[in-house]
Parts: structure tokens; C-alpha cells; sequence
């Protein structure tokens, strides 16, 4: 074909464009922003749930995007209509802003370089079908899913790489008569790309994260359009990207081996490439075969968003381990710098791991327990009375009953350079401080405690009934050793332990008696503040109540 033919072509396969390749350039100008900002794209399919995966991906279009005084926006790519799935892109857009994830331009935020939408841009990806059709870089390929089936048994046999590609693509050359007779006749078409490529050669790439990668140059006449006029993700990709000017692709590094087609695609379409970052997966120690995998929608409670939701892991909390897998020395830094943020950090795609990186549950809760600690009781106790609401509406109407004492209890060695480090989510609250609630605090209690000990409940009352409640945590601890001193207690453990024989105990079993009886646990913060939270008349009350279940 000679180029008016191509240019017929062209005219008979997309007869009424709107608009022209340069009018659709005028209309996304390169945006004004600083040297080095950086422009992402969270470019979900709504194909199915967001899942740990995808936030991670989107956590890090978010930081790199904010560091750099740059853009992070929200396209919809739903070029698969067939796969998507009902309620998609609500789940998309109502994760990102309950997990605040928050783009600063794109679908439903809105932005100048719109629509953000892929199923609306069909028109312009099509003009630049058209263009390629003119420059003989794309062709319309009417091969049935038989042929190619059959070419792909051939490919096998021969064990020759499988696809449309050199003697394989025999569409490439129809005529233009040929091409009109197919299509008087009816005959679907896709438009494929007529790749330039020679797989002999070999291209160098450098990944963001990766590195220095090498590939054979793309040789495969890949689709460009589908069936319905409707681009593949690979054009889609390419196009948008170049007209909303991103800079940065970050995404799954299950697209590296699509690295040469995109990179042909910027070429052939005359664009400037982007740079590619490719984050390596979550994965995970499979418990059944020991092996490394992905994480697994099927396999993994946490690979779903709603499980962080529902077990009351605190969003900034995910965020600090979403931040964890980034780079691979944020956690260390965060736990030196106690008073900063997120937002301090300097994320590097050079501290970006190369490799899988492993869900590590464990880590997650540590960094939950981090974050916990260094909030203030007033705020642990409204957020944990927002998650309660929507899933302990019981315990939602307690703390609202109890707020004043939950906060006091919450605070409870809060001010130390140490501060105390035990809830990891939401729902623990309510077991870390049942003590803290009468209503919850029943006999049944101490039957969890181990009551192998005897306590001397008459010295016990004596010593509550002694103890002012208005002292300072010093006054207090050597008033208790002055008690177990006249009542023949070391007022040491390690004094007791020098001559065990000259004493009944030490001032510690004093203090344990009194937080089993106050708390039903040989464990709790700071027991002085537990008793001046609950006053006399709660602390005689749980001495009445153990009382009588050591009787029994
Ligand atoms: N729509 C693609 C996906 O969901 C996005 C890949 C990309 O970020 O380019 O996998």
C-alpha cells in the first residue's frame, strides 16, 4: 500500500473523528510544576476488589508524588469491559479515601487533564490509530480465533515464540482492495500494531527500581484495538500517559516483561517514554508447601482491604507498613524519630526492594503498637469509639458511658520516654481494659487468673484501706514498702531473696494481690494510676467480689 491508500485506509476505518491528533494535543499542555516533581498514576481496573497489592502501588504514587511537589492522579482503566465487575470503581474510589489515599487530580476529583475515565476516551485512541495506520505502523488483522489458535499449535511444535509476528502476521500486508472486500464481506478486525522490531537485537533498559535491564527489542504484532474499537490496556497505557504527562509509571512488576512493547508504543507514536518503576510483590511463606508465593486473594485473610477495616488496624498504622515495604529503611528511621511522620520521610526508589517482599504480620503489629503508644488517650479513645460504632456498637455505647475514666485509663503511662506499648488494633482495646468497665468487670474474671497463690486478703484490705489515693507515684511505692515492712514483707524482692526464711514475701506479691484483685490479671499498666482511676469505693467493691470467689 502506498501512502494515499494507507490514507483511504484510515478514512475508511474511522470515518468521524472529532477531533485531529493536534487538537487533542492543544488540550493537555505540559503542566506547570517544578523540575524535578513528579507526576503518578494509580491506574486500577475495576476487575475486582482493591486489594494490599494495589494500595501499596497507590501508597507509592501517593509519597513520591507529595515529596516532590508533583501530581498523583486516578485514571479508571476499564478497557476490559467484559472482566469488570459491578460496583468496581465505587470500591476503587471509596478505598482510596477510607484508607486516605488521596489523588490530588482524576476520576471523581476532577483535574484539566481528563476524562479520567478510559471507556471516554475511545475517540482519541483511535486518532492515534489512525496516524499509525497512515505511517504503515498498524494494520487491520481479520485472522479468526481459529487461525490463530492453529498458528499457536504450529508455534508449539516448532517451538518458535508464540504470537502474530513475522511469517505469522498474514494480514500485514493485504492490499487496500483486499482489506474493502473483507470488510464488505463483514469480516471483524482488530488493528494490530506492525511492529518494527527485530528480536536479534537486544535493548537496555533502566528501571526505576530495578535497574539496568536487558530484553530482546519487541518483534510481535501486538493488538492495539480490539474488536469493538476499544484500545488494549498496552495502548491505553502509552497514550494517556503521554497526554497527562505523567513521569513516573509505578506499578506491579508483573508488566516488566511488556516493558519493550511500551517502550516500541512511545516510540512509534513519536512520545517522550516515561520513567518505569516495577514494585516487586507481597509474598508470602506458604504454610502448606514452605515455598515463596504472591499473596493470594484465595489464601490470605489480609490480602483484602476490609481485613484491616474489620480487625481495627488503625489506617495510619497500614500507612506505616505500607511505608515499611516502600523503602527498606523507613522502619528504622521512624523508630529513631519518635516525633515525626510520614510526611518526613524521604522515600527512594533506591530503597525500594528489588525482590519480593514478605507480608510480615507480625512487623504490622509492632508498627500498630508503635502507633498506638505515641497517641494520647483522647485520641485512641475516639478513634477506637468511630470503629466501634461500626462494629461493636456495644462497646461503642460503654466507651461513650465511660469516656471520662477510658481516657484517664488510656493515658495511663503515656508521658515516659517509653511509653507503654500494648493495643495493635482497635479491638483490643476492649480486652487490654475490661477492668477499666463495672459493667464488664463480673467474678467470672478471676477465674482466668492463675490462683495457685494465696493472698493474706485480711493484710490486703489493711493495705487498702491505709493507702491515700492522693499521693505521687514515688510517695506512694515507698509507703508500700514501709506497709510490707511492718508486716513482715522485704521491701525488696531482693532483700527477700538474700533470706527468704525471715519473711512472709515481698512488697512485689503486696502489689500483685492488689492488681489481681483490681484487674483479674498478673499483668497491667501502671497499678497506682489503675487505683487512683477506680477510687476506694470500686477498689473495695472487687475485694468483696474476690473475696467471695476465693471462698468457694
Ligand atoms: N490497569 C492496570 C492494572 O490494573 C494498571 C497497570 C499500570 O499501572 O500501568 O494492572
Amino acid at each position: 500500500m502506498n501512502k494515499e491508500e494507507r490514507i483511504e485506509l484510515a478514512d475508511l476505518l474511522f470515518p468521524n473523528l472529532e477531533n485531529s491528533i493536534a487538537e487533542i494535543e492543544k488540550k493537555y499542555p505540559e503542566r506547570n510544576l517544578p523540575e524535578d516533581a513528579m507526576v503518578t498514576r494509580y491506574g486500577p481496573s475495576p476487575t475486582g476488589n482493591v486489594h494490599l497489592g494495589n494500595l501499596l502501588s497507590a501508597f507509592c504514587d501517593m509519597v513520591y508524588a507529595r515529596e516532590s511537589h508533583g501530581v498523583f492522579f486516578l485514571r479508571i482503566e476499564d478497557t476490559d469491559q467484559k472482566r469488570m465487575i459491578e460496583g468496581g470503581i465505587d470500591n476503587i474510589t471509596s478505598v482510596l479515601k477510607d484508607f486516605d489515599i488521596i489523588p490530588t487530580e482524576g476520576y471523581s476529583y476532577g483535574g484539566e487533564y481528563g476524562p479520567y475515565k478510559q471507556s471516554e476516551r475511545t475517540e482519541i485512541y483511535q486518532a492515534y490509530i489512525k496516524e499509525l495506520i497512515i505511517k504503515d505502523l498498524a494494520y487491520p488483522c481479520f485472522m479468526s480465533a481459529e487461525e490463530i489458535e492453529s498458528i499457536r499449535l504450529e508455534q508449539e511444535k516448532e517451538k518458535t515464540k508464540i504470537g502474530i509476528y513475522g511469517i505469522y502476521a498474514t494480514d500485514r500486508d493485504l492490499s487496500l482492495k483486499e482489506i474493502k472486500e473483507k470488510i464488505n464481506a463483514g469480516k471483524e478486525y482488530v488493528i494490530r500494531l506492525k511492529s518494527p522490531g527485530n528480536a536479534n537485537n537486544i535493548i537496555t533498559f533502566v528501571d526505576e527500581i530495578k535497574g539496568k535491564m536487558k530484553f530482546p527489542e519487541h518483534n510481535m504484532d501486538t493488538i492495539l484495538l480490539k474488536k469493538d474499537g476499544t484500545p488494549t490496556y498496552h495502548l491505553a497505557h502509552v497514550i494517556d500517559d503521554h497526554l497527562m504527562h505523567t513521569t513516573h509509571v509505578i506499578r506491579g512488576d508483573e508488566w516488566v516483561s511488556s516493558i519493550p512493547l511500551h517502550l516500541q508504543l512511545f516510540e512509534v507514536l513519536g512520545f517522550k517514554p516515561v520513567k518505569y518503576a516495577h514494585i516487586a510483590p507481597i509474598t508470602i511463606k506458604d504454610k502448606e508447601t514452605g515455598n515463596t508465593r504472591k499473596i493470594s486473594k484465595r489464601k490470605d485473610p489480609f490480602f483484602g482491604v476490609k481485613y484491616y477495616e474489620e480487625n481495627g488496624i488503625p489506617i495510619e498504622a497500614l500507612h506505616l507498613y505500607l511505608a515499611t515495604i516502600t523503602n527498606t529503611n523507613f522502619e528504622e528511621w521512624y523508630l529513631a524519630n519518635p516525633d515525626k511522620t510520614i510526611a518526613d520521610f524521604t522515600f527512594t526508589f533506591e530503597k525500594q526492594a528489588v525482590g519480593g517482599t514478605s507480608f510480615d504480620e507480625e512487623k504490622l503489629n509492632n508498627l500498630c503498637k508503635t502507633y498506638f503508644s505515641r497517641k494520647k488517650g483522647e485520641e485512641i479513645y475516639e478513634e477506637t469509639l468511630a470503629w466501634a460504632q461500626k462494629h461493636d456498637t456495644d462497646y461503642a455505647r460503654i466507651l461513650e458511658e465511660n469516656k471520662e475514666d477510658m481516657i484517664r485509663f488510656l493515658n495511663i503511662e503515656k508521658d515516659g520516654p517509653r511509653p507503654r506499648k500494648d493495643i495493635s488494633k482497635y479491638s483490643e482495646v476492649k480486652e487490654e481494659f475490661y477492668y477499666a468497665i463495672d459493667e464488664y468487670f463480673e467474678e467470672e474474671n478471676y477465674r482466668n487468673t492463675s490462683f495457685d497463690k494465696e493472698y493474706d486478703l485480711d493484710l490486703i484490705e489493711d493495705y487498702l484501706n491505709s493507702i491515700s489515693l492522693d499521693l505521687t507515684n514515688e510517695e506512694w511505692f515507698s509507703q508500700t514498702k514501709d506497709f510490707a515492712e511492718k508486716n513482715g514483707y522485704a521491701k525488696t524482692p531482693k532483700e527477700y531473696k538474700k533470706d527468704p526464711d525471715s519473711y512472709k514475701g515481698h512488697v512485689g506479691d503486696i502489689c500483685e494481690a492488689v492488681r489481681v484483685i483490681l484487674t483479674g490479671r498478673l499483668k497491667s499498666p501502671d497499678l497506682y494510676s489503675i487505683m487512683k482511676i477506680l477510687g476506694k469505693e470500686r477498689i473495695f467493691k472487687r475485694l468483696d467480689m474476690y473475696k467471695k470467689v476465693v471462698a468457694k
